[in-house]
Formats: C-alpha cells, sequence, structure tokens
C-alpha cells in the first residue's frame, strides 16, 4: 500500500529537521509572548465555508468535506487554523479578560495538485492576535516575522503589502471592477467570468498569464480607501520604517480567502520557483461576528513550515544529525543483563544511550556501534560483569580503549566527551 498522493512521509533524518525548526519557532513564539492554542483537525464544514468564503479555491475545489456516517454531519479536515482558532476563542470566550496572543501547528489539508512545496497535507504555524485593532498589532506581526528569517539565516524573502480597507470601501471598488471587467469580458478565462459577479476582487489574485494584462489596467482597491484605512495602513507602515523592514505595497496583494479587511501581507521568495510565498496573512476584523459571535478586531498570519523548510536547507541551515553519547555492546547473558543496569545508569547521568538489541558478534556490534555516529562505545563482556567494569572505547578519538569500574564510569565518560568536544570546538 502507498501513501495517499499529495500527503508525504516525513522519514527520520527529515523529521529531524523538522523537530530542530520546531524548536527555533517555539523559542521564536514564546520571546513574543505568544501561547500555544490546539485545536481539532476535523470542523464543521460550515464554519469553513463562512469563515473562508463560499467563492474562494479553498473552499470551491480544496477542500476534503465528507459525511459522518453515524449521525450524516458534515465535516471538514480543516484547510486552514485561523477559523477553527476564532470558533474556539468563541466558544471558550478566551477574550473575556482582554486581547490574546495564540499560536498553533499542525497539518491542514488542502485537494490541491501536488507539485513541489505544494501538497495536500501540509503544515502550518499559525499565529493569532485576538482583540488587538491597532495598526501596531500589525507591525508586531511583521517585525517578528522578520526576526525569524534572522533566526534562521534566511536572505532572499521580502515583504509585500496592501490593505483592502473595509467592506464598504471594497463595495464601492467593487462596482467600478465589475464594470471594467465587463468592459474586457470576452478576454476573461473561465475563473474569471464565474467570478465576474460573485467575487470580481479574486480576479485579480489570478495566476493566469493571458489575465495578467487586464488585472494590471484594473482599477485599484488603494484608490477606494477612506480616511480610516488610509491612517490604519500609514501607521503599519511608520512602524514598519522605524524598524528598518523593507516591504513593497502590491495593490494586486488581496490573498485567497474572504475574511480579510485593512492589512493583508505576504513573505515571498524567489528560490522556491512557483510556490513563492511562504508566509501569508492579514487583519479579519469580521470574523467573529462572521461566525456569530461579538465583534472582536484580530489579524494573523500562517506560514506554510514545508516551504519553510525548503528555503531553511537552501540556506544551508545547520542540521545536527543526532548521535547517542554512548553505544553499549555486549556479548554473553549476565553481559547483557549487566549492561542493560550500564546503560539505564548511564542516561540516569544524562547521557544518550543505545543499548545494542538483537544480538552478533563484537565485531558486528562495533560496526553498528560506529554507524550510530557515537562518541564512545561501552564494552561489556561476562568477564567485564562479573568484575562490574566495563571497557570503555572512544570511537572518534586516537584514545585508546581501558577498562573502568562501574561506579567511576560516568566521570570517565564526562571527562571523554569533554575533551572530545574542546577537540571539535564544541557540538
Ligand atoms: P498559495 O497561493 O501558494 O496557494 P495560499 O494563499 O493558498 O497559498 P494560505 O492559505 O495563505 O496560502 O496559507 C499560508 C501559507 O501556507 C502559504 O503561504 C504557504 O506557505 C502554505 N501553503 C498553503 N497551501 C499549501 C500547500 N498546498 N502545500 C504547502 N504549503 C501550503
Ligand atoms: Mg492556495
Amino acid at each position: 500500500m502507498q501513501a495517499i498522493r499529495g500527503m508525504n512521509d516525513v522519514l527520520p533524518d527529515e523529521a529531524t529537521q523538522w523537530e530542530q525548526l520546531e524548536d527555533t519557532l517555539r523559542d521564536w513564539l514564546s520571546t513574543y509572548g505568544y501561547r500555544p492554542i490546539r485545536m481539532p483537525l476535523v470542523e464543521q464544514t460550515a464554519l469553513f465555508t463562512r469563515a473562508i468564503g463560499a467563492v474562494t479555491d479553498i473552499v470551491e475545489k480544496e477542500m476534503y468535506s465528507f459525511e459522518d456516517r453515524l449521525n450524516g454531519e458534515q465535516l471538514t479536515l480543516r484547510p486552514e487554523g485561523t477559523a477553527g482558532c476564532v470558533r474556539a476563542a468563541l466558544q471558550h470566550n478566551l477574550l473575556y479578560d482582554g486581547p490574546k496572543r495564540l499560536w498553533y501547528q499542525g497539518p491542514m489539508f488542502r485537494h490541491e495538485r501536488p507539485q513541489k512545496g505544494r501538497s495536500r497535507q501540509f503544515h502550518q504555524v499559525g499565529v493569532e492576535a485576538l482583540g488587538f485593532g491597532g495598526p501596531d498589532i500589525d507591525a508586531e506581526l511583521i517585525l517578528m516575522c522578520q526576526r525569524l528569517w534572522d533566526d534562521l539565516g534566511l536572505t532572499d524573502i521580502r515583504l509585500e503589502l496592501n490593505s483592502l480597507g473595509q467592506s464598504e470601501e471594497r463595495q464601492q471598488h467593487r462596482l467600478a471592477l465589475i464594470g471594467y471587467l465587463e468592459s474586457h469580458a470576452a478576454r476573461l478565462d473561465a475563473d474569471a467570468q464565474r467570478r465576474l459577479h460573485s467575487n470580481p476582487l479574486r480576479i485579480l489574485d489570478s495566476k493566469n498569464p493571458e489575465m495578467q494584462e487586464i488585472v494590471e489596467g484594473a482599477p485599484k482597491l488603494m484608490d477606494y480607501l477612506g480616511t480610516d484605512s488610509l491612517k490604519h495602513f500609514e501607521g503599519l507602515q511608520v512602524l514598519l520604517k522605524d524598524a528598518g523592514i523593507p516591504y513593497r505595497i502590491n495593490p494586486r496583494l488581496v490573498r485567497g480567502l474572504d475574511y480579510y479587511n485593512l492589512t493583508v501581507i505576504e513573505w515571498v521568495t524567489d528560490s522556491l520557483g512557483a510556490q513563492g510565498t511562504v508566509c501569508a496573512g492579514g487583519r479579519y476584523d469580521g470574523l467573529f461576528a462572521q461566525l456569530g459571535g461579538k465583534p472582536q478586531p484580530a489579524c494573523g498570519f500562517a506560514m506554510g513550515i514545508e516551504r519553510l523548510l525548503m528555503l531553511w536547507q537552501g540556506s544551508g541551515g545547520k542540521v545536527i544529525a543526532p548521535a547517542p553519547d554512548v553505544y553499549v555492546v555486549h556479548q554473553g547473558e549476565a553481559a547483557q543483563r549487566f549492561a542493560f543496569r550500564v546503560a539505564e545508569g548511564m542516561r540516569d547521568n544524562g547521557y544518550t544511550v543505545q543499548l545494542h538489541c538483537g544480538g552478533g558478534s563484537f565485531k558486528s556490534q562495533m560496526k553498528r556501534a560506529d554507524a550510530s555516529g557515537a562518541a564512545l562505545a561501552v564494552i561489556i563482556g561476562d568477564d567485564e560483569a562479573a568484575a562490574s567494569e566495563v571497557t570503555l572505547k572512544p570511537l572518534r578519538q586516537a584514545t585508546g580503549q581501558r577498562r573502568v569500574a562501574y561506579d567511576q564510569l560516568a566521570e570517565a565518560i564526562g571527562e571523554l566527551l569533554f575533551e572530545w568536544e574542546d577537540e571539535n570546538g564544541g557540538i
């Protein structure tokens, strides 16, 4: 049997990199005071159609939806995390004592064509600042992304910004846009024809090269924004300039989800080919009310972990191959029993230990010890076991092997590891 197309296994070498990246992400998020939240992978379909919008790629084409056979409920594997996060905040009245900074990570599901940087089960880190209305939090979210790129040593990544204004402003723009697009109706592709009246703004997001010229000439939403919207956008830009973060205003950045207003952001790179958006988000002040709650301003972003990982790998991200400190080889029944005690004793002392399992000659066991990358081998035969001693053999140093009493082993290992790390300039 094979894994489902577009749903990938992450094998141990790569999974180790994931963990290293996740460690970095956790540290980074806590630096800014964001707290974790975990939502279910499955929600009612209606949550996503309401939150994301019925006329969007996700809801129209990409959702894994199904009926629960036992009770007929319409359910969907989450295609993104914001809707579930806001649903959880409402359900548990999380904002009762003020705004909240939250983050989550995990798999998301979209039925798209799998290709480099695009899969059907993919993973996101999502960051949501709930209950904050000002451009200050928009700026914080951007600054924190910049810090992450710096922490990871990523340089080929740039910020694109736009403001979608408020819905009345979009309404005015929409009328002008529909008029413009109707006058070019013959040149619209099938998607655009279909969206002309249901969701014309989304046409500006078209990836079809043949649509680009029409899109370029379309009325710009920015020209329809009122004073407050412009002030919000201006406030954000002042803070970005203070922080020295370069950005480009991209009037065509409208994002593929309906819930955004005012600020929208994308971090893009040229290093990943067509799938160049690493992180995307924006403000969604209307979503709480749309899901039936008391209105709350909010802003957030999500980054694709797979794409981030590819960028990190491409920029020479340091990957520390994990190796145990000690590999224990043993032969004989008494030796095996003693080996278990020795291994546990070393773990008590904080060392990472791989105990050989499965038997075999000393020679074949030593090959495994070497392949494990361990710095030291502990060798135990029945005679060592009888004497409560082990043979300690450095695997990566010229130093020869020697017998060590069990109760002096932890100290002897400590000294050898210290020497070894010293010679190698630390691990
Ligand atoms: P795209 O334009 O690439 O389809 P999107 O606008 O649909 O992206 P969002 O919904 O904003 O993406 O999701 C945020 C981030 O999640 C993206 O910037 C990307 O890094 C990642 N992402 C989205 N869809 C996928 C996918 N199918 N496979 C891998 N990563 C994805
Ligand atoms: Mg998409």
